[in-house]
């Protein structure tokens, strides 16, 4: 039985105030203790904040992005050891935006993969397709290439310690969201080209449903058999509307 993952990625949004108020919020709304794991990942220069913030709950802290290397001349940029040094468990590595707007590779985001791995971060793996590739019928082998640049580095084995988020890109931040049937054949997909390659590995992984996931549309999305969770963009950032779904999962 996967027990659910909850993870809010805030993209570049807060100020110390804003994000105060959300996490007292957070903290105070699951303080009985929510159904799935919670994770909350702020902007990299929060990081410090919320984990302060955090210190006592059960909300795990994770970041949007990360370096492949570990250290050195790398201006602007931050690594692994650095997130793991300010408390973080998991960071998301390869979201659309990185890879649209910041041109990051299938190769980059399996070495970032596998970076995240070797400092204990746990790697929360984003694919999915376009609008353009959905239309051209291209949707499976665009999401199998992207889950297939990771696992020839990595192998199978190391997902164990990963999450997986399926995120149509069509549907981040449009208001548009894949229906229930739509989602649940994806993740059908992605958790059997894993069961072939590790069938404990594939049943035990966390793959999660990302995009426009908002409180009136979670709970159908939560109800399929292999969406165990999301991962929830500008409704996280929405104290009330992110405990909404929190709690929609059962
Ligand atoms: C995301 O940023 O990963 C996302 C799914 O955003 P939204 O929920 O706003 O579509």
């Amino acid at each position: 039985m996967r027990k659910g993952l909850v993870a809010a990625n805030w993209k570049m949004n807060g100020s110390r105030d804003s994000n105060t108020a959300l996490l007292k919020a957070l903290v105070a709304g699951l303080d009985g203790g929510a159904a799935p794991d919670v994770l909350v990942c702020p902007p990299a220069v929060y990081l410090q904040q919320a984990g302060e913030l955090l210190k006592g709950s059960n909300i795990m802290l994770g970041a949007q992005n990360m370096h492949d290397q570990q250290a050195g001349a790398f201006t602007g940029e931050i690594s692994a050891p650095m997130l793991k040094d300010l408390g973080c468990s998991h960071v998301i590595i390869g979201h659309s935006e990185r890879r649209e707007i910041f041109g990051e590779s299938d190769a980059l985001i399996a070495d970032k993969f596998a970076a995240a791995l070797a400092n204990s971060l746990s790697p929360v793996l984003c694919i999915g397709e376009t609008q353009a590739q959905r239309e051209a019928g291209e949707t499976e082998a665009t999401v199998l290439r992207q889950l297939d640049a990771v696992l020839q580095q990595v192998g199978a084995d190391a997902f164990a310690d990963a999450v997986i988020a399926y995120e149509p890109v069509w549907a981040i931040g449009t208001g548009l969201t894949a229906t229930p049937d739509q989602a649940q054949e994806m993740h059908d997909l992605i958790r059997g080209t894993l069961a072939r390659h590790n069938a404990e590995v594939a049943g035990a992984i966390r793959v999660l449903y990302g995009g426009s996931v908002k409180a009136d549309n979670a709970a159908e999305l939560f109800a399929q058999p292999d969406i165990d969770g999301a991962l929830v963009g500008g409704a996280s950032l929405v104290a009330d509307d992110f405990l909404t779904i929190c709690s929609s999962y059962n």
